[in-house]
């Protein structure tokens, strides 16, 4: 039979926690990576059980719906994710190109405001070389990118990993701009227009390339987005598997010998332990800190566990009454070296998307004081912001991304993938495309592969 017939007729069972260990496999997180494993698992014959702390399905993809509608989580997919495609067509999840602004951008940059057309390169107030004025920074990373990849070549070469992509990890995305040719100007006017830069001074540069952090979402490239709410996916896959999921049930330990494992589980005031032949573990490194291993984890897994560090976000939405910045033929989008740092708009909703130092400078004012400091930057970048405000809402995240340093990721994979035992590891911290929706499912699928294939 079809896997996409197969998925069809997946019964939605309930998956008793008295059912016998032997065949069973544990999945701990309901996010894309759980899901993705626990529905390859499922659709293979085996009895699955899912743990997730919170009452809802996706973690890190979350749509918010009120007081009004915006992408809380994950913004877009990449048009090369095979496996998002692939679920949401099985599933019947609508996926849309994000349309590309023929507006105006605005920009307000070293205390100035001012509009670029699409396709031009615009009057930047930095001093660029006499080769990278005529690009502006779009112009220039683009540049970067095609001399970039025909350095790395296909990433399907074997041992690329381990040669070329080794050769990226050793330096900072900063470095590796800079080892292409970037002037000290150009760098830092990319820092504030480019996407997922807050972190260049320090992450690896083989990250920012598999990601496609800095390549894969606009104003760079097209990418898709679910019209109602990227969470569809996610909910639609947490539906097939039905009862087979646990909400507000918290892994706090993970045990195994020889014949099977134990997870210990927290759910309301009752503590219990579930048996299993397997377990699929996808909670990224800073909530498996908090989880007790027995016996310890072996010494490169350990080392990443307690020391892979994660980008923090923060997200402040401002619902205007109207998208006022159209009439003057301007996209809401901008870039901005203010507080807001990356400007997104959503329909009336302005958003201030601020990461690294700048989201934790945000995080720490309250939330009256975050949406007065926002509306003022806000009113310098789209001017009438003070009289168009309606309302607003936040959100933060201490650990969005994981975030690799040079150096541990082309080390720490080959050893991230191997299982301990009977414990196997996902999440979209240990894919190949880290950071990313595309890479958690992929590493889903992956654990469940091996499961099936042992
Ligand atoms: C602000 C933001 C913007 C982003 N933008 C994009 C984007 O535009 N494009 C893109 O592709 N990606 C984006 N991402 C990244 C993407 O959302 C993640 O890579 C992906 O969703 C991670 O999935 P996951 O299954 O690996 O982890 P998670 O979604 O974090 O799932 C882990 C699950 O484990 C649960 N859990 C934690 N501890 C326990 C415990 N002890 N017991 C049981 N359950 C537990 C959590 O509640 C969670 O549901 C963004 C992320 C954020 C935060």
């Amino acid at each position: 039979m079809l896997r996409r017939t197969f998925l069809k007729s997946l019964p939605i069972l309930a998956a008793p926690l008295a059912a016998k260990g032997r065949d069973r496999v544990i999945v701990i997180g309901a996010g894309l990576a759980g899901l993705a494993a626990a529905t390859e698992l499922a659709v293979a014959g085996r009895t699955v059980t899912v743990l997730e702390a919170l009452p809802r399905p996706g973690g890190r993809v979350l749509t918010m719906r009120t007081p009004f509608f915006a992408e809380a989580g994950a913004i877009a997919f990449a048009d090369t994710s095979a496996n998002a495609l692939r679920y949401a067509r099985d599933l019947h999840v609508e996926m849309k190109r994000l349309p590309v602004s023929k507006l105006t951008r605005v920009y307000y940059l070293r205390g100035r405001r001012f509009t670029v057309k699409p396709g031009e390169p615009g009057e930047f107030p930095y001093e660029l070389t006499p080769k990278e004025k005529p690009l502006g920074p779009d112009g220039i990373l683009a540049g970067m990118i095609a001399k970039l990849n025909a350095d790395l070549g296909p990433r399907t070469r074997p041992n690329w990993l381990q040669t070329v992509g080794r050769r990226a990890d050793r330096l900072t995305t900063i470095d590796f701009l800079r080892s292409l040719g970037a002037s000290a100007e150009a760098l830092e006017l990319l820092r504030w227009t480019a996407w997922y830069t807050a972190s260049a001074d320090t992450q690896s540069a083989l990250q920012t390339v598999l990601s496609g952090m800095m390549i894969g979402l606009p104003p760079q490239q097209t990418a898709s987005a679910i019209p109602v709410g990227n969470d569809t996916l996610p909910m639609a896959m947490a539906a097939k598997l039905g009862k087979r999921i646990r909400y507000g049930a918290t892994v706090k330990r993970i045990e195994q010998t020889k014949d099977k494992a134990r997870v210990t589980v927290r759910e309301g005031n009752s503590i219990h332990v579930v048996e299993a032949e397997r377990v699929v573990c996808t909670l990224p490194f800073t909530a498996l800190r908090d989880v007790e291993i027995k016996p310890g984890l072996s010494k490169v897994k350990a080392e990443a566990v307690s020391t892979l560090q994660y980008e923090p976000v923060t997200r402040v939405f401002l619902q205007m009454k109207t998208p006022y910045w159209e009439a003057a033929g301007e996209q809401g989008e901008a870039s901005t070296d203010t507080s807001l740092m990356q400007v997104l708009a959503t329909g009336p909703v302005l958003e201030a998307y601020t990461q690294g130092a700048g989201a934790l400078s945000m995080k720490s004012y309250s939330p009256e004081e975050r949406v007065r400091i926002a509306l003022n930057d806000m009113e310098l970048v789209h001017p009438g912001a003070h009289r168009e405000f309606v309302s607003a809402a936040h959100q933060i995240w201490d650990n969005a991304y994981s975030l690799y340093q040079p150096g541990q990721f082309s080390v720490w994979y080959p050893d991230l993938i191997k299982p301990e035992g009977r414990v196997h590891f996902a999440g979209e911290h240990i894919s190949t495309l880290p950071g990313t929706m595309e890479g958690a499912l992929e590493s889903g699928v992956r654990a469940a592969k091996d499961i099936l294939h042992q």
